[in-house]
Protein backbone atom coordinates (compact mmCIF):
# COMPACT_ATOMS: atom_id res chain seq x y z
CA UNK A 1 0.00 0.00 0.00
CA UNK A 2 1.29 3.73 -0.55
CA UNK A 3 1.62 6.19 1.69
CA UNK A 4 -0.37 9.19 -0.36
CA UNK A 5 -2.29 9.75 3.14
CA UNK A 6 0.50 10.17 5.42
CA UNK A 7 0.15 12.94 8.19
CA UNK A 8 -3.36 13.45 6.99
CA UNK A 9 -6.34 12.82 10.02
CA UNK A 10 -9.61 10.91 8.42
CA UNK A 11 -12.97 10.43 10.28
CA UNK A 12 -15.26 7.84 8.94
CA UNK A 13 -18.77 7.48 10.41
CA UNK A 14 -20.20 4.10 10.57
CA UNK A 15 -16.68 2.92 10.36
CA UNK A 16 -17.66 0.02 12.60
CA UNK A 17 -18.14 -2.66 10.23
CA UNK A 18 -19.44 -3.12 6.55
CA UNK A 19 -18.13 -0.28 4.12
CA UNK A 20 -17.39 1.89 6.67
CA UNK A 21 -14.64 -0.40 8.12
CA UNK A 22 -13.32 -1.18 4.76
CA UNK A 23 -12.95 2.62 4.45
CA UNK A 24 -11.37 2.98 7.85
CA UNK A 25 -8.69 0.30 7.09
CA UNK A 26 -8.32 1.90 3.66
CA UNK A 27 -7.19 5.04 4.55
CA UNK A 28 -5.06 3.56 7.20
CA UNK A 29 -3.34 1.40 5.40
CA UNK A 30 -2.19 4.44 3.00
CA UNK A 31 -0.42 6.35 6.45
CA UNK A 32 -3.75 8.32 7.45
CA UNK A 33 -4.65 8.55 11.50
CA UNK A 34 -8.22 7.66 11.34
CA UNK A 35 -11.31 8.23 14.43
CA UNK A 36 -13.87 5.35 13.78
CA UNK A 37 -17.03 6.61 14.70
CA UNK A 38 -20.60 4.63 15.25
CA UNK A 39 -22.91 3.82 17.81
CA UNK A 40 -21.81 0.16 17.65
CA UNK A 41 -19.27 0.53 20.46
CA UNK A 42 -17.89 -2.95 20.83
CA UNK A 43 -17.13 -3.56 16.76
CA UNK A 44 -15.77 0.31 16.53
CA UNK A 45 -13.23 -0.19 19.52
CA UNK A 46 -12.15 -3.81 18.47
CA UNK A 47 -11.07 -2.21 14.83
CA UNK A 48 -9.55 0.74 16.57
CA UNK A 49 -7.53 -2.08 18.47
CA UNK A 50 -6.38 -4.03 15.72
CA UNK A 51 -5.30 -0.84 13.80
CA UNK A 52 -3.37 0.28 16.47
CA UNK A 53 -2.39 4.04 17.54
CA UNK A 54 -3.02 5.45 14.66
CA UNK A 55 -6.97 4.80 15.67
CA UNK A 56 -9.23 5.53 17.84
CA UNK A 57 -12.77 5.25 18.39
CA UNK A 58 -15.16 7.38 19.06
CA UNK A 59 -19.16 7.10 19.99
CA UNK A 60 -21.32 9.34 18.05
CA UNK A 61 -24.63 9.15 16.94
CA UNK A 62 -24.59 10.97 13.24
CA UNK A 63 -28.14 11.88 14.02
CA UNK A 64 -27.64 13.99 16.77
CA UNK A 65 -26.12 17.44 16.35
CA UNK A 66 -24.56 17.90 20.25
CA UNK A 67 -22.64 14.21 19.21
CA UNK A 68 -20.81 16.18 16.43
CA UNK A 69 -19.44 18.73 18.18
CA UNK A 70 -18.23 15.77 20.80
CA UNK A 71 -16.94 14.26 17.76
CA UNK A 72 -15.19 17.11 16.27
CA UNK A 73 -13.69 17.96 20.13
CA UNK A 74 -12.80 14.19 20.40
CA UNK A 75 -10.87 13.77 16.89
CA UNK A 76 -8.97 17.36 17.33
CA UNK A 77 -7.75 16.32 20.47
CA UNK A 78 -6.66 13.01 20.10
CA UNK A 79 -5.19 13.40 16.80
CA UNK A 80 -4.70 17.27 16.07
CA UNK A 81 -6.36 18.37 13.28
CA UNK A 82 -8.62 16.70 10.52
CA UNK A 83 -8.35 16.43 6.85
CA UNK A 84 -10.82 14.41 5.77
CA UNK A 85 -14.38 13.84 6.38
CA UNK A 86 -16.41 10.70 5.21
CA UNK A 87 -20.00 10.30 5.47
CA UNK A 88 -20.51 6.89 5.79
CA UNK A 89 -23.34 5.74 8.15
CA UNK A 90 -26.47 5.09 6.70
CA UNK A 91 -29.66 3.15 7.19
CA UNK A 92 -31.66 1.68 4.73
CA UNK A 93 -35.41 0.07 5.32
CA UNK A 94 -37.54 -0.66 1.90
CA UNK A 95 -40.99 -0.53 2.08
CA UNK A 96 -43.31 0.78 -0.46
CA UNK A 97 -44.82 4.39 0.09
CA UNK A 98 -48.58 3.03 1.01
CA UNK A 99 -47.08 0.82 3.61
CA UNK A 100 -43.98 3.10 5.29
CA UNK A 101 -45.02 4.94 8.30
CA UNK A 102 -44.16 8.98 8.75
CA UNK A 103 -41.74 7.96 11.53
CA UNK A 104 -39.79 5.06 9.54
CA UNK A 105 -39.16 7.94 6.74
CA UNK A 106 -38.16 10.43 9.86
CA UNK A 107 -35.73 8.04 11.05
CA UNK A 108 -33.67 7.33 7.63
CA UNK A 109 -34.01 11.13 6.95
CA UNK A 110 -32.34 12.14 10.55
CA UNK A 111 -29.12 9.45 10.11
CA UNK A 112 -28.67 9.28 5.92
CA UNK A 113 -29.48 12.85 5.07
CA UNK A 114 -29.71 14.80 8.65
CA UNK A 115 -26.40 13.28 9.33
CA UNK A 116 -24.37 13.83 6.59
CA UNK A 117 -25.86 17.61 6.71
CA UNK A 118 -24.45 17.85 10.40
CA UNK A 119 -21.45 15.92 9.17
CA UNK A 120 -20.50 18.63 6.78
CA UNK A 121 -21.66 21.68 8.91
CA UNK A 122 -19.24 20.82 12.43
CA UNK A 123 -16.51 18.81 9.91
CA UNK A 124 -15.81 22.23 8.75
CA UNK A 125 -14.36 24.09 11.30
CA UNK A 126 -11.76 21.82 11.87
CA UNK A 127 -10.94 21.22 7.89
CA UNK A 128 -10.76 24.77 7.84
CA UNK A 129 -8.23 25.42 10.88
CA UNK A 130 -6.19 22.66 8.57
CA UNK A 131 -6.38 24.89 6.07
CA UNK A 132 -8.60 22.77 3.93
CA UNK A 133 -9.39 19.27 2.86
CA UNK A 134 -11.91 17.00 1.54
CA UNK A 135 -15.51 15.41 2.16
CA UNK A 136 -17.01 12.34 0.87
CA UNK A 137 -20.38 11.72 0.85
CA UNK A 138 -21.62 8.02 0.42
CA UNK A 139 -24.89 8.06 -1.34
CA UNK A 140 -25.91 5.23 -3.51
CA UNK A 141 -26.81 4.69 -6.69
CA UNK A 142 -30.37 4.91 -5.12
CA UNK A 143 -29.30 8.46 -5.37
CA UNK A 144 -28.96 8.04 -8.94
CA UNK A 145 -32.23 6.11 -9.96
CA UNK A 146 -35.72 5.38 -8.72
CA UNK A 147 -36.05 2.30 -6.57
CA UNK A 148 -39.43 1.17 -6.21
CA UNK A 149 -39.96 -0.71 -2.64
CA UNK A 150 -37.26 2.08 -1.05
CA UNK A 151 -38.64 5.32 -1.22
CA UNK A 152 -37.91 6.99 2.29
CA UNK A 153 -34.04 5.98 1.28
CA UNK A 154 -33.76 6.49 -2.24
CA UNK A 155 -34.86 10.39 -0.92
CA UNK A 156 -32.01 10.57 1.22
CA UNK A 157 -29.62 9.56 -1.04
CA UNK A 158 -30.67 12.10 -3.42
CA UNK A 159 -30.29 14.56 -1.04
CA UNK A 160 -27.04 13.67 0.02
CA UNK A 161 -25.62 13.99 -3.82
CA UNK A 162 -27.43 17.11 -3.91
CA UNK A 163 -26.54 18.94 -1.04
CA UNK A 164 -23.00 17.80 -1.76
CA UNK A 165 -22.92 19.42 -5.27
CA UNK A 166 -24.21 22.58 -3.04
CA UNK A 167 -21.39 22.12 -0.54
CA UNK A 168 -18.89 21.86 -3.12
CA UNK A 169 -19.90 25.13 -4.20
CA UNK A 170 -19.90 26.71 -0.86
CA UNK A 171 -16.64 25.21 0.58
CA UNK A 172 -14.36 25.33 -2.57
CA UNK A 173 -13.63 29.23 -1.66
CA UNK A 174 -11.92 27.37 1.81
CA UNK A 175 -9.88 24.72 -0.31
CA UNK A 176 -12.83 21.85 1.12
CA UNK A 177 -13.00 19.48 -2.07
CA UNK A 178 -16.74 17.75 -1.60
CA UNK A 179 -17.63 14.46 -3.96
CA UNK A 180 -19.91 11.78 -3.36
CA UNK A 181 -19.61 8.03 -4.14
CA UNK A 182 -22.87 5.49 -5.36
CA UNK A 183 -22.02 2.13 -4.61
CA UNK A 184 -24.40 -0.29 -6.14
CA UNK A 185 -24.59 -3.39 -4.21
CA UNK A 186 -22.23 -4.34 -1.87
CA UNK A 187 -21.60 -7.06 0.53
CA UNK A 188 -22.39 -5.96 3.89
CA UNK A 189 -25.09 -6.81 6.51
CA UNK A 190 -26.96 -3.97 5.21
CA UNK A 191 -27.74 -5.90 1.96
CA UNK A 192 -29.48 -8.80 4.78
CA UNK A 193 -32.45 -5.74 4.99
CA UNK A 194 -33.55 -6.37 1.16
CA UNK A 195 -35.84 -9.55 0.75
CA UNK A 196 -33.62 -12.07 -1.13
CA UNK A 197 -35.40 -11.48 -4.70
CA UNK A 198 -34.70 -8.24 -4.61
CA UNK A 199 -30.77 -8.58 -3.86
CA UNK A 200 -31.36 -11.45 -7.11
CA UNK A 201 -32.97 -8.66 -9.28
CA UNK A 202 -29.86 -6.53 -8.12
CA UNK A 203 -27.32 -9.05 -9.27
CA UNK A 204 -29.26 -9.48 -12.36
CA UNK A 205 -28.78 -5.55 -12.97
CA UNK A 206 -25.54 -5.68 -12.82
CA UNK A 207 -23.27 -6.07 -15.91
CA UNK A 208 -20.31 -7.61 -14.03
CA UNK A 209 -22.52 -10.02 -12.44
CA UNK A 210 -21.04 -9.96 -9.26
CA UNK A 211 -21.98 -8.07 -5.86
CA UNK A 212 -19.20 -5.80 -5.18
CA UNK A 213 -16.59 -5.74 -2.46
CA UNK A 214 -16.66 -3.06 0.62
CA UNK A 215 -13.02 -2.81 -0.19
CA UNK A 216 -13.66 -1.48 -3.60
CA UNK A 217 -15.73 1.14 -1.98
CA UNK A 218 -12.49 2.18 -0.09
CA UNK A 219 -10.33 2.00 -3.13
CA UNK A 220 -12.65 5.03 -4.51
CA UNK A 221 -13.26 6.79 -1.43
CA UNK A 222 -9.26 6.67 -1.15
CA UNK A 223 -8.70 8.12 -4.50
CA UNK A 224 -11.11 11.01 -3.85
CA UNK A 225 -8.93 11.80 -0.61
CA UNK A 226 -5.76 11.53 -2.21
CA UNK A 227 -3.37 14.07 -3.83
CA UNK A 228 -4.97 12.21 -7.57
CA UNK A 229 -7.84 13.93 -6.95
CA UNK A 230 -6.60 17.33 -6.09
CA UNK A 231 -9.13 19.16 -8.67
CA UNK A 232 -12.09 16.72 -8.37
CA UNK A 233 -14.82 18.50 -6.43
CA UNK A 234 -18.84 17.79 -6.69
CA UNK A 235 -18.06 14.67 -8.69
CA UNK A 236 -20.12 11.47 -8.32
CA UNK A 237 -17.79 8.26 -8.73
CA UNK A 238 -20.04 5.56 -9.69
CA UNK A 239 -19.20 2.03 -8.40
CA UNK A 240 -22.01 -0.20 -9.50
CA UNK A 241 -20.42 -2.39 -11.68
CA UNK A 242 -22.50 -0.98 -14.32
CA UNK A 243 -25.77 -1.15 -13.14
CA UNK A 244 -26.28 2.54 -13.84
CA UNK A 245 -25.34 2.23 -17.69
P1 LIG B 1 -23.91 -1.50 7.35
O1 LIG B 1 -25.27 -1.59 7.92
O2 LIG B 1 -23.06 -2.69 7.27
O3 LIG B 1 -23.06 -0.36 8.09
C1 LIG B 1 -23.62 0.88 8.43
C2 LIG B 1 -22.90 1.40 9.66
O4 LIG B 1 -23.52 2.64 10.03
C3 LIG B 1 -23.06 0.44 10.86
O5 LIG B 1 -21.81 0.24 11.49
C4 LIG B 1 -24.05 1.16 11.74
O6 LIG B 1 -23.90 0.88 13.13
C5 LIG B 1 -23.72 2.62 11.43
N1 LIG B 1 -24.80 3.51 11.85
C6 LIG B 1 -26.13 3.30 11.71
N2 LIG B 1 -26.79 4.31 12.29
C7 LIG B 1 -25.86 5.16 12.79
C8 LIG B 1 -25.94 6.39 13.49
N3 LIG B 1 -27.12 6.94 13.83
N4 LIG B 1 -24.78 7.01 13.84
C9 LIG B 1 -23.59 6.45 13.52
N5 LIG B 1 -23.46 5.29 12.88
C10 LIG B 1 -24.59 4.65 12.52
O7 LIG B 1 -24.13 -0.88 5.89
P2 LIG B 1 -23.10 -0.55 4.70
O8 LIG B 1 -23.55 -1.33 3.54
O9 LIG B 1 -21.70 -0.65 5.16
O10 LIG B 1 -23.49 0.97 4.43
C11 LIG B 1 -22.57 2.05 4.51
C12 LIG B 1 -23.08 3.18 3.62
O11 LIG B 1 -23.11 2.74 2.26
C13 LIG B 1 -24.51 3.62 3.94
O12 LIG B 1 -24.61 5.03 3.84
C14 LIG B 1 -25.33 2.95 2.86
O13 LIG B 1 -26.54 3.62 2.62
C15 LIG B 1 -24.37 3.01 1.70
N6 LIG B 1 -24.67 2.04 0.64
C16 LIG B 1 -24.60 0.70 0.85
C17 LIG B 1 -24.89 -0.17 -0.19
C18 LIG B 1 -24.83 -1.68 -0.05
O14 LIG B 1 -25.23 -2.39 -0.98
N7 LIG B 1 -24.32 -2.22 1.07
C19 LIG B 1 -25.25 0.33 -1.45
C20 LIG B 1 -25.30 1.70 -1.63
C21 LIG B 1 -25.00 2.56 -0.58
Amino acid sequence: MNDKLEGKVALVTGGARGIGAAIARRLHAEGAAVAITDILSDAGQALAAELGPRAAFFHHDVGDETAWIDAMAAVTATFGRLDILVNNAGIFHPGEIAQTAAADVEHQFRINQLGVFLGMKHGQVPLRAAGGGCIINISSIAGQLGFPGAAAYVGTKWAVRGMTKTAALELAPLHIRVNSVHPGFIDTPMLENNPPEANQAGLEATPLKRIGKPEEIAAAVAFLSGPDAGFITGAELTVDGGWIL
